[in-house]
This record gives structure tokens, sequence and C-alpha cells, in this order.
């Protein structure tokens, strides 16, 4: 089989995420032609930042990276200068009433990342094409085996391609395409608020009642909130970047409670809400104090979360034949607890670049493609629907401090579940 070019079948992604940009560089590892379309206007289209820890499934990435690229990885790590031992490698959870420390669950070789600047080492050496937003996705030439399909872009653009692997997040597109059925593919509610805040405090004292807690990240919970902090910049990212003062770091805060939302409130308007509420006075010092001190000017944003429980897709001819699915947060978008996400879609993009070699080494035959894709998409939903699910377990159990031992993050820590 061959693309429009003549050369190796052409793979596109939908969606330059972390998922997306770690697929494209796996495909790109194992010889395949591979392009990335995002409807962001460019990387630095959003201010918006988060930490992702990095634990059960980075050997795999690694793994996954070109040399050049892994070598990179530092660059994304909050605090690279830190000393990391099984202290910095685990994750408090501190008593949300008390302030005591309930438990500690150890992550062995954990990082935690701000998703921005691992985004910007991915994005390196990768074909993206920024504006690009997918609408649909047609068979291209009845009759003709290459290239397969057309993808359709609200700009009224298109192009063809092989492969289509739907990385465009929680409330994906392509999702809606391969269910079948928009609605079966809508992400649910979870009637849970959460915010998060960067945060410059300028005051070494107010940093260090966020180092204290835990030199990396901590949360409190057992109350009507779960709260948390953590330290997301040191340095300004550059290679080779020396830390700034302690003063100088740039911290972070979240909280969840329960609520609900239309739409994202941000700023101002957001810090202003969240400083005025009782579940923020009322949670553990420092955790309410941080959200108190937050000054004015930092990023905050309020959403809902939502996560959808993947459902079987809708047959070969929603899936283009097995040319089409999906990876990362579009397949399996889950709540935060237990950092979990990423780390399945790390382990979606190991199989789904495993599924398209399997076929490759079987001469692009049909058959072969349907079963290799076939099992690629059973065995992603059945992990993905447990993850999911034990993601909303986890939150119903975090607002209750009899129940917080219950949690599979008390238990069993951040380990592998599903
Ligand atoms: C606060 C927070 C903390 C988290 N902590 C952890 C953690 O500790 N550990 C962990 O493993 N996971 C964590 N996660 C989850 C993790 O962030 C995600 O699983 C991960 O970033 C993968 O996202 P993605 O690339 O699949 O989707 P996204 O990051 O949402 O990327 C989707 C991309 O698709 C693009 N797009 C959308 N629609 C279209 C379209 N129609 N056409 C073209 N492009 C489109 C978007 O512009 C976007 O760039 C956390 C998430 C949050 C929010």
């Amino acid at each position: 089989m061959t693309s429009s070019t003549g050369s190796s079948p052409k793979v596109a992604i939908v969606g330059a995420g972390l998922t997306g940009l770690l697929a494209a560089h796996g495909l790109k590892k194992n010889g395949f032609d591979v392009v990335i379309f995002d409807g962001e206007a460019h990387i630095d289209a959003r201010p918006r930042d988060w930490t992702i820890v990095l634990h059960w499934a980075l050997p795999v990435m690694q793994a996954l990276l070109p040399d050049d690229v892994a070598a990179k990885l530092p660059r994304s790590i909050c605090n690279p200068d830190l000393e990391f031992d099984a202290n910095a490698e685990s994750f408090p959870v501190y008593n949300g009433i008390t302030g005591d420390l309930m438990f500690a669950s150890p992550m062995p070789g954990s990082r935690r990342i701000s998703r921005q600047r691992l985004r910007a080492v991915l994005a390196e050496g990768i074909d993206i094409q920024w504006g690009k937003r997918v609408r649909g996705i047609a068979a291209h030439n009845a009759g003709s085996p290459s290239p397969a399909l057309t993808l359709a872009f609200e700009d009224g653009s298109t192009i063809a391609a092989d492969f289509v692997l739907g990385a465009d997040g929680a409330n994906s597109r392509v999702r809606g395409i391969v269910v079948d059925d928009v609605d079966k593919a809508r992400s649910t509610p979870s009637g849970l608020l959460f915010a998060t805040a960067i945060v410059n405090y300028g005051d070494p004292a107010k940093v260090k009642t966020v180092t204290d807690k835990h030199p990396v990240a901590a949360a409190a919970m057992g109350m009507s909130a779960v709260g948390g902090c953590g330290v997301l910049y040191v340095n300004d990212g550059s290679e080779g970047a020396k830390a700034r003062e302690p003063a100088d770091w740039t911290t972070f805060w979240v909280k969840i409670w329960k609520g609900q939302l239309d739409k994202t409130i941000q700023g101002q308007d957001a810090i202003e809400m969240l400083k005025n509420s009782d579940s923020s006075k009322q949670l553990a010092a420092p955790f309410n104090l941080q959200i108190e001190w937050t000054p004015e000017g930092s990023v905050c944003y309020i959403d809902e979360m939502k996560y959808w429980v993947p459902v079987p897709f809708g047959g070969l001819e929603a899936t283009h034949d097995g040319r089409v699915t999906l990876a990362g947060d579009s397949a399996h978008p889950m709540l935060i607890y237990r950092g979990q996400g990423f780390q399945h879609a790390i382990t979606d993009v190991d199989n789904y670049i495993k599924a398209l070699v399997a076929t490759r080494n079987a001469n692009w035959d049909e058959a072969a493609r349907r079963r290799e894709f076939a099992a690629y998409d059973a065995e992603m939903i059945e992990r993905g629907a447990k993850a999911v699910t034990q993601s909303v377990q986890e939150a119903a159990l975090s607002f209750d401090v009899e129940k917080v031992s219950k949690m599979l993050m008390a238990k069993q820590g951040h380990g592998r579940s599903a």
C-alpha cells in the first residue's frame, strides 16, 4: 500500500496535545509518514498550564521518543534541580480539616512536568499544521485502495490520509465519528468544579508554605473541597537554565468542589469567587491561605470536570474499516485523581504503533489491519472504561475524611490499576 505521495502510508493525527505529539514521534521513529492537524492558531494560543506527574508509563514514553528528544525531557520538569529521593518521588495527602498528614503515595522514578513545556519539547521536529480544526472524515475515493480517507477542516480545506488517529482531547470530534452517535460520544459533566491557578507570590515565606507541604506537590482531602499545591517553574525553561531564588518561583494551587458550570470562569472573576468561597476558607492551612494570597492578575480557571466511559465503536463503517481510532483524552477523558490520564495515553500510543507496525509487517493486508485495530480498540476501550470509572469512584470518596482511606490512592497508591 502506498500513499498519495507514492511512499509509505500517511497517518494524520488530529490534535497536537501531548498524546498527538508523542504518537507523531513514535510513528516517525518507526518510519511512518505523519502529520498533525490542530484547531488552535499556534502552540502558545492559550496561557493555561498545569502539571502532570509522569510515573508508571514514563519508561514507555522514553522508549517511544528518539534519543535527542528524550534527552530534552528535563527541560519540562517543574524543578529539575531537586534531589529526587523517596520523599520527592511521593505524593502526600493531608487531612483537609486538621492539616495532618494522612498518607504519602510512593511514586518511584516519577517526575512532575509542566504540560506547556513538555508540549514545546515534543513539538520540535514534528510537522504540525495549526489552525486546522477537523470537521469530518470521509472515504476518499470509493474503490481506490489508497489513500483511503479525506479529512475535512472547518476552513473548507481537505487532505488525504491512509490512517487517522483522533487525539483531539476530552471533547473529541473524532469520537463522535467512530462511535457513530454524537449523543453517546458526549462527555458526562461530573458535578465537580475544578480550579487551577498559576501564582507568583514574590515572597519566600509564602513559597515556603508550598514546599514545606512537599517539594513537588501535595493535596488536602476529606473536606467539602479538595485542595492542592506545588511548584510549577523554578527557571525560564531554556536549555540548562539556572534556578531562580525561591521567592521568585512560580507555584500553583488547585481546588475541587461540588458544583456545576455552563462555561469556564477565568482570571480575576475566578480568583475573587475562590477567595470568597466558604469551602476555600474552611480548607486546612496553608491550602486556604495559598488561595487567599493569590496576587491580582494571576492565571486562574474554573471548569466543570467531565469524563466519558468508553463504549464499543460503531463497527467497520464508523472506523472506516479499521483506519480511524482514538488515543488519550479523546478515548477516555477521566477525572484527575491519581494522575492516570496521560499514563493511559502513553499506553494507547505504544499499542497503536504496535498495531500499525504489525499491519505493515503483514504487507498492509486488509484482514490483518481489521484484526489489529479491532484488538487495539477493544483493549483500549476496556482499559479506558476501567480507569475512567475508577477516577469517578475516587472523586466520590475524596470529600469525606472517613472515606479517604478507602481511596485507591491510599490503598494502592498511584500504580497502574487498569
Ligand atoms: C489539571 C490536570 C492535571 C492532570 N494531571 C495528570 C497527571 O498527574 N498524570 C497524568 O497521567 N495525567 C494527568 N492529567 C491528564 C493529562 O493532562 C492528559 O491526559 C494529557 O494531557 C493528554 O491530553 P491529550 O493530548 O489527549 O488531549 P489535549 O491536551 O486536550 O489535546 C487535544 C488537542 O486537540 C486539539 N483539537 C481538539 N479538537 C480538535 C479538532 N476538531 N481538530 C483539530 N484539533 C483539535 C486541541 O486544540 C488540543 O491541542 C491531568 C489533567 C489536568 C487537566
